[in-house]
């Protein structure tokens, strides 16, 4: 491993940077001039390097490619008003790819190559972070079976990379959501508590299902009676009843544990509110509503942070929410951004210095 560790670098002869604005990039469009490959095989990391941004060569009977070992994560770094960079809880974004990997029966990638080689690589290319009001630089570490055989197994070598993307500010409206009886995201025993690129392949259809219903997302129940809540689109999910923050547990292996829904419990903890796990069936979320105690319900991700839902539709019930009269989600978000920005204190250590 300690050839690993010691990530090699070969620069890229001319940036790309003058030719793209930072300011307000759209999210995952534009990509920085370096990135991280690393190689599986033999049962082992046999090498990491920082090479100039291109495209892969891949063999058409790549594993991946047919038989879904393909897993990611999504983390963000940000630049404040000195031009110090912070990149938040990528520790733990970092476990929980290793969860993904375990379940995916893939490789764990070592501490070395996912965060030491993340760090090196921002570094390298820090003046593609935008120091600019609600921008960051976004992450995207990604692995996947490069076997070339049809046959179907565990693929024995892998690659792990890590790309980065400038991205300007993530400005979610208000969502309309559809709460989704017919599909199904992730059930017991399944993969739903994964970053596997297959779950997103299978949330599509419905999205636009629901999209061409008017909605912008689904709410997710459970496979047998589809009255359990899970996730809002691709964001965990929040509601707020009662004046306490309510949202699924993850014990059943349905929900992501996101890193930002894990945030917000602590943040939501400080504001002096009760928070609970645990299920929530959509009838008492329906009672709730009729009684005028859920006052408000939210998504939380990494991309945008906090995503205010203005509309709940459950069969031919809709609850609407003022969400110009929401006060939790806007202090919520207001919060994390200033723990990000370095503008509060960071009493968990969720950032980590570049
Ligand atoms: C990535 C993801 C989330 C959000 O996780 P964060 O760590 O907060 O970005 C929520 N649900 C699903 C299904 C996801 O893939």
């Amino acid at each position: 491993m300690s050839e690993v560790m010691d990530i090699k670098v070969t620069q890229t002869v001319k940036t790309r940077l003058h030719d793209q604005s930072l300011e307000n990039a759209p999210f995952g469009h534009y990509f920085t001039d370096h990135m991280l490959v690393a190689e599986y095989k033999n049962g082992a990391w046999v090498s990491a390097e920082i090479v100039p941004y291109q495209p892969l060569q891949l063999d058409p009977s790549l594993a991946a490619l047919h038989y879904g070992q393909s897993i990611f994560e999504g983390i963000k770094a940000y630049k404040d008003d000195t031009d110090n960079v912070v990149i938040f809880r990528p520790l733990d974004n970092f476990k929980r790819f290793n969860i993904s990997a375990q379940r995916m029966q893939m490789p764990d990638v070592p501490e070395e190559i996912f965060i030491g080689g993340m760090k090196k690589l921002i570094d390298l290319d820090r003046n593609w972070i935008p120091g600019i009001a609600n921008h960051s630089l976004y992450i995207r570490p990604f692995m996947f079976a490069t076997d070339a055989i049809l046959g179907v197994k565990p693929s024995e070598t892998y690659k792990f990379v890590i790309i980065l993307s400038p991205s300007g500010p993530y400005f979610s409206a208000p969502m309309r959501i559809y709460v989704e009886e017919k599909y199904t995201r992730a059930v017991t025993g399944g993969v739903g508590f994964t970053k596997n690129a297959g779950n997103y392949g299978a949330s599509m259809h419905p999205t636009i299902k629901a999209r061409e219903l008017g909605y912008d997302q689904v709410l997710w129940t459970d496979s047998v009676e589809h009255k359990y809540l899970q996730e809002v689109g691709m964001m965990n999910v929040f509601f707020i009843i009662n004046n306490v923050a309510i949202t699924p547990s993850l014990e059943e292996g349905t929900i992501l544990a996101g890193i930002t829904r894990d945030s917000a419990i602590q943040v939501l903890k400080d504001m002096g509110l009760n928070v609970e796990e645990r299920k929530i069936n959509i009838d008492e979320i329906i009672d709730a509503y009729k009684a005028n105690t859920f006052t408000e319900v939210f998504g939380t991700g990494t991309a945008a942070t906090i995503s205010m839902i203005k509309e709940l539709r459950y069969k031919d019930f809709v609850m609407n929410f003022n969400t110009d009269e929401s006060k939790i989600a806007p202090e919520l978000k207001q919060r994390l951004d200033d723990i990000r920005k370095s503008k509060a204190p960071d009493k968990y250590g969720w950032l980590v210095k570049i």
